[in-house]
């Protein structure tokens, strides 16, 4: 009998104009190598232009798509993107508590760059106290740390000092996302882990963009089912944003580059 390869499970939305969430994420896995599983939290009526409709399956059906998956696929890590609620935010914990993946990459999504709201306020504190300690990774941009944190963050040092708080709030590692920090230069992600400190710098392309997040989760999540360890991987899971945003085209009639899943 040959071996199962390992599979990446991720955990989001469905975002029906292809750009963001499940489908963003299926494509980075592919891209990668990786056989992808989904089960779907959220669904979106979606497009290049704004979020029109979201829809919460049945929790019963979430845990069974999630059950249906670590019945027979060996999964080396899960992604967890919009999880739109707290009683979802509680089934996939409960679900990942049962099964304790190896790794698990948490994209804390809560407002879409189009100013659709994709987690419920109320929703916050199951995130940070349920979801947070279990992930091996948390890679929020800049607003949502402030939400998780209560805190602005204005400059490199107030990011610095917010990885070390979402270490000392329980996460285990964190891929802080420096994009949204005003004024020009480099984009720079901070990664932070055990003892180790390390800003990962791109040039940034003046491009107004949809499913960055859910693809560099992703990408994360892929590298490390395909082995790497977690800093490489985010480093990695960094390189293939940059790149799949240089090829990212127009396929609506939206502004929004649409990454290119090369
Ligand atoms: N739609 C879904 C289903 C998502 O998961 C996300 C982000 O995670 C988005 C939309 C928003 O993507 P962006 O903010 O990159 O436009």
């Amino acid at each position: 009998m040959t071996q199962r390869p390992v599979s990446a499970l991720t955990v989001a939305g469905s975002d029906s104009g292809g750009g963001a969430g499940i489908q963003a994420d299926l494509k980075t896995f592919a891209a990668h190598g990786v056989h992808g599983l989904s089960a779907l939290a959220a669904l979106t009526a979606q497009h290049t232009r704004g979020v029109s409709a979201v829809h919460v399956p049945d929790i019963g059906f979430l845990r069974a798509q999630i059950d249906a998956c670590f019945d027979d696929f060996a999964i080396g890590a899960v992604k967890l993107g919009m999880l739109a609620n707290a009683a979802v935010i509680h089934a996939v914990a409960d679900a990942l508590e049962h099964y304790r993946p190896a790794q698990i990459v948490l994209d804390p999504v809560m407002v879409a760059t189009s100013g659709a709201r994709l987690l419920e306020p109320d929703a916050l504190d199951a995130l940070r106290g349920r979801l947070l300690p279990l992930a091996s990774l948390v890679t929020p941009n800049l607003p949502e740390a402030e939400l998780l944190l209560g805190r602005r963050i204005g400059d490199r040092a107030d990011m610095r000092a917010a990885a070390e708080a979402l270490l000392a709030i329980g996460a285990q590692a964190v891929l802080l996302k420096g994009g949204h920090l005003p004024g020009g230069g480099d984009v720079v992600d901070l990664f932070a882990h055990a003892g180790t400190r390390r800003e990962i710098a791109h040039p940034r392309l003046s491009v107004d963009a949809h499913g960055t997040g859910c693809t560099l989760a992703s990408a994360v999540a892929a590298n490390l089912c395909r082995g790497l360890a977690l800093e490489p991987a985010c480093a990695a899971a960094a390189d293939y944003v940059h790149a799949a945003l240089h090829g990212g085209y127009r396929p609506g009639r939206g502004e929004v580059l649409v990454l290119d899943h090369f």
